[in-house]
């Protein structure tokens, strides 16, 4: 896979060199490249600032083998320009990373994006003088910059964490974290590999490594519900209906309470008859995508008696496509219900397990040991491996935050200030921090989202702010004490009416694997997408009601 960079690490800036911007703006994902072309087409001064050695945030890293959407592909993309609509055509329905890592390269082509973005270039400061009223980044390599607006778009996965095992660095064979894949090919024919995780990710590349690898070891923590993800190539008449129907699309995506094609249906799970609901989640296991989760039965992710009829469904489908009744038992979860973690979407994963290549390592019963200069080594016995996959996942929604050193009024830091959960406005903004905005930042609907769509609405609230604003003669803006706090509650309000808030996962600011994150806090907004824009609409109508201007 070629190095999409167009420019090398960028020199440090000479001393006393700090170029100056209207926006500086971290990160060259979907996030980052639709904010740049809003403001730069306003006339705004930007620059953007990636990690990356090319645009596309997660699809640019995410190369593993067997990466793609578990949203639909024709709702995923951006949906502002029509010309681009009708030019691009997915060819999947649910597309793998090397195509949307492309339509991501052809979007920067068509808007001419890269011009404005510096690669290679890791944040690893920003700080805001408040007697300027700038911001100042700085980044890996010395070189620095300011500007009077800050807007991260630092993606809510994008930090990738290793697992704290001893002896990770000991390991002489091929060793890969998911989120870091190398660009060049990576071959498992003949080979022994491990992988570590079965999140989303792992999932994903547990299907497709088991089909060349001479063994396949699957160290296996703790086993999450999946559910097939039925993908197919679109075929030509599809492709004529999706791209006559984009407006539909959209407003089905709008109405909806994450913004996917997928609707919840209005009955509870226990008024129909048990036979009526073993019909439906029959129909919704065999349908693609994520209306096995979100498309059900209203009352599935927040009431325990629904969501266990639920449970128990997919619990069977397991047992039905595992031949070994044990090992059935070991993939299915036992601390959580369906749903209430992400789920990953499947193709073949549970027949995986019938393959003669193919061993599960259950974790709980033999843990590992440490990892060493041939294998990994658990308490029963020795593992030799070739190659070891981490899929050990991400510091979830804050990760990419804390590994920044933001600093905003009287030095106060903003790790800090989110040590015990973060406090927002809106996911928006963060008070003691004026005028940095946080793109799908924590407490934004945009993190339980079909996230583009959530990052139109971001991108299109916050340009629209910064136009009035300027307009208005307006230079720093900041929420108040009040309007942080009552967000806050709020968004922790929406969250406990899920069940998702009686788990451990990412979603509740969990990671085993990062000191700090082993409270749970809710990092999400559940009130769904329509209120959410709504609460904007309304903060912006009102003159941005809730933030301090001046
Ligand atoms: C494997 C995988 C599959 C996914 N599938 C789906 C899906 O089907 N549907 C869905 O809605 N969402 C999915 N997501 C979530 C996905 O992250 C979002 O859909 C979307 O891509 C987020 O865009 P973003 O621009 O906000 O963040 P990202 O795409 O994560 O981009 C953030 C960028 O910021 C850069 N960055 C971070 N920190 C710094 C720093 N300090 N300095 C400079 N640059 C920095 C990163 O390098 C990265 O390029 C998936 C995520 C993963 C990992």
């Amino acid at each position: 896979m070629p190095d999409t960079s167009t420019a090398s690490v960028p020199a440090a800036s000479p001393p006393g060199d700090c170029p100056h911007y209207d926006v500086i703006i971290i990160g060259a994902g979907m996030s980052g490249m639709y904010q740049l072309h809003r403001l730069r087409s306003l006339g705004f001064t930007v620059r953007v600032f990636e990690a990356g050695g090319g645009v596309g945030g997660t699809w640019y890293w995410n190369r593993y083998p067997g990466a793609r959407f578990d949203s639909e592909s024709w709702s995923y993309g951006y949906s502002f320009d029509p010309e681009l609509l009708q030019q691009w055509e997915w060819s999947e329905h649910f597309a793998p990373q090397p195509e949307t890592l492309r339509y991501l390269e052809h979007v920067a082509d068509k808007l001419d994006l890269r011009r404005d973005i510096s690669f290679n270039c890791r944040v690893r400061s920003a700080r805001f003088d408040e007697g300027a009223g700038v911001w100042r980044i700085e980044w890996a390599n010395g070189g620095r910059a300011q500007a009077t607006w800050l807007i991260t778009a630092v993606g809510p996965l994008s930090a990738p964490t290793m697992p704290t095992i001893p002896g990770v660095a000991d390991f002489r064979g091929e060793a890969y974290h998911t989120g870091t894949w190398p660009h060049h090919p990576v071959s498992f024919a003949g080979k022994r590999v491990g992988v570590i995780g079965t999140g989303a990710t792992g999932v994903q590349t547990i299907q497709e490594v088991a089909k060349t690898a001479a063994t396949l070891t699957v160290f296996q923590r703790s086993p999450n519900w999946c559910a097939p993800l039925h993908n197919a190539p679109i075929t030509a008449e599809e492709q004529q209906r999706i791209k006559a129907s984009y407006d539909e699309i959209f407003e089905r995506c709008r109405e909806s309470h994450g913004c996917f094609i997928h609707k919840a249906d209005p009955r509870k799970a226990m008024e129909v008859t048990e036979a009526e609901r073993e019909a439906f989640y029959e129909k919704l296991y065999a349908e693609p995508g994520f209306g096995i989760w979100i498309g059900n039965f209203r009352d599935v992710l927040s009431d325990r008696a629904a969501n266990d009829t639920l449970t128990d469904f997919i619990a069977r489908k397991i047992r039905a496509r595992v031949n070994d009744p044990a090992l059935a038992e070991k993939l299915i979860p036992r601390n959580h219900g369906f749903g209430t973690r992400r789920v990953p979407l499947e193709t073949r994963y549970y027949e995986v397990y019938n393959q003669p290549n193919v061993r599960l390592v259950d974790l709980r019963e033999d843990p590992i040991e440490r990892i060493d200069a041939t294998g990994i080594r658990t308490r029963a016995g020795h593992h030799d491996l070739d190659m070891i996959i981490y899929a050990t996942g991400f510091d979830a929604v804050t990760g990419a935050f804390d590994r920044i050193d933001i600093r905003g009024r009287g030095g106060l830091s903003l790790r800090k200030k989110w040590a015990g959960g973060p406090r927002t406005y809106l996911g928006l903004q963060v008070e003691g921090f004026p005028n940095l905005f946080t793109l799908v930042g924590p407490h934004n609907s945009a993190t339980f989202c079909n996230i583009p769509r959530c990052i139109e609405q971001n991108v299109d609230f916050v340009t629209a702010m910064l136009a009035e604003l300027r307009d208005r003669g307006v230079r720093r803006a900041e929420p108040t004490p009040q309007a942080e706090a009552e967000w806050t509650a709020h968004v922790n309000e929406t969250g406990e009416k899920l069940l998702f808030t009686q788990v451990d996962s990412w979603f509740m600011g969990i990671n085993s694997n990062v000191p700090g994150k082993q409270t749970r806090t809710f990092l999400l907004y559940a009130g769904g997408a329509p209120a959410y824009r709504e609460k904007c609409d309304e903060v912006a109508a009102n003159g941005y009601r809730g933030f301090a201007l001046s």
